[in-house]
């Protein structure tokens, strides 16, 4: 049992889910909520999220979370209390690989999900994908404005900040470090007539830029294509990376486990009892056809597997995974053999077996079982007590003994 379930909610996961779980739930709602995807994005709700998959991702902090709730983890139950990461760290760090200080000197990578079907996935695809980047400014060359138009700014010096001092009472002050407003924090100013038209003296335009996402056979949900020094340019700075995450679709017949595809098989009573032969179309529609021999006999809940058809193994395709075939044998319903033929059918199954009934053993009624009812078996709270209509027991045992 868990404290509270805050953190689980926020990842919309159960208490028991797994780390894999965790991680693409974070994953899909990382993207949605990041403030760069949408400006209506709440930066708290992005927060919350970060520290929930902080928290839950860690063991020893998810065990500890599990014992003591939110409010415990940060009143510091013995381990000096616990403050969040920077959220956009977090986002670095998962989307942007291991080294959390990469982006320092480089422009902003640009991240986004791709949505894929699971035939994508098995028989590989190229997708084009339109994105709006960032790039350096073709006109002025970054520069902003003509050669030679752009001086330093007076005001701050170069600097782009700006420091005043307060006196708050005497020998009292206050120094404020703020954005220079004269050249906008920029450090420089250009006189508005040499100003690039085409950048508006920004230094960087918006792009739209095509990608060709080359999705390989075998790839896996959350799988990472990176397109180096493709994200968005930054005058002085190294440009960063396009990542494509890719999103694996559900599909309504295979359910997917790395290379293993999972099927459910209906068959009736009959079939399981006399042999069938089923067609299975692959994801590359191809026709498999399967038989299973008369008196095999597959029973309720068997499974079984073809191999070499399930997921093309990345990287190596002509290998794949199995196919895994979950039987689910459908029984006549009731009535639907007629009676004269049950005991013809008897005749053709197994004989069972001979049960003896003791003189003493009392009679029972089989009925429907629900779990939800109370598990109490006293017959009488099928009947409410405050109605006469069922308190009529006894003048009925006395009309019997006339
Ligand atoms: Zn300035
Ligand atoms: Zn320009």
């Amino acid at each position: 049992m868990v404290k509270e379930t805050k953190y689980y909610d926020i990842l919309g996961v159960q208490p028991n889910a797994t780390v894999d779980e965790i991680k693409k739930a974070y994953r899909k709602l990382a993207l949605k909520l990041h403030p760069d995807k949408n400006p209506d994005n709440d930066p708290e709700q992005f927060k919350q999220l970060s520290q929930a998959y902080e928290v839950l991702s860690d063991e020893k902090k998810r065990s500890l979370y599990d014992q003591v709730g939110e409010q415990g983890l940060k009143e510091g139950a013995g381990a000096g209390g616990f403050h969040g990461s920077d959220p956009f760290d977090i986002f670095n760090m998962f989307f942007g690989g291991s080294f959390s200080n990469r982006q320092d000197n480089r422009g902003k990578n640009l991240v986004h999900q791709l949505g894929v079907s699971l035939e994508d996935l098995y028989n590989g695809a190229v997708r084009k994908l339109a994105l709006q980047k960032n790039v350096i400014c073709d006109k002025c060359e970054g520069r902003g404005g003509k050669q030679g138009a752009v001086s330093k700014c007076t005001t701050c010096n170069g600097s782009g900040f700006v420091t005043r001092v307060n006196q708050l009472a005497p020998g009292m002050i206050q120094q404020i470090r703020s954005h220079c407003s004269d050249c906008e924090g920029q450090g420089e100013k250009i006189n508005a007539k040499d100003k690039c038209k085409t950048c508006d003296g920004k230094k960087i335009v918006r792009e739209r830029k095509i990608i060709e996402v080359h999705i390989d056979k075998g790839m896996e949900d959350g799988k990472k294509i990176t397109f180096n020094g493709e994200g968005d340019q930054e005058p002085g700075l190294e440009p960063g990376d396009i990542v494509i995450v890719l999103d694996e679709k559900e599909h309504s017949i295979f359910k997917r486990d790395k290379t293993d595809l999972h099927i459910k098989m209906p068959i009736t009573l009959t079939e399981t009892l006399c042999g069938f032969q089923k067609v299975i179309k692959t994801l590359d529609n191809r026709q498999l056809v399967i038989t299973s021999l008369p008196g095999e006999i597959i029973k309720p809940g068997d499974i079984k597997c073809i191999l070499n058809e399930g997921m093309p193994v990345y990287r190596n395709p002509l290998e794949k995974g199995r196919l895994v075939l979950h039987f689910d044998v459908k029984f006549p319903t009731k009535n639907e053999i007629r009676p004269e033929n049950i005991s013809k059918l008897e005749t053709l199954l197994p004989s069972r077996s001979h049960v003896s009934i003791p003189m003493d053993a009392e009679e029972c009624v089989l009925t429907e079982y629900d779990p939800r009812q109370s598990q109490r078996s006293n017959k009488n709270d099928i009947y409410d007590d405050d109605d006469p209509r069922v308190h009529g027991g006894p003048t009925q045992v006395n009309c019997a003994t006339h």
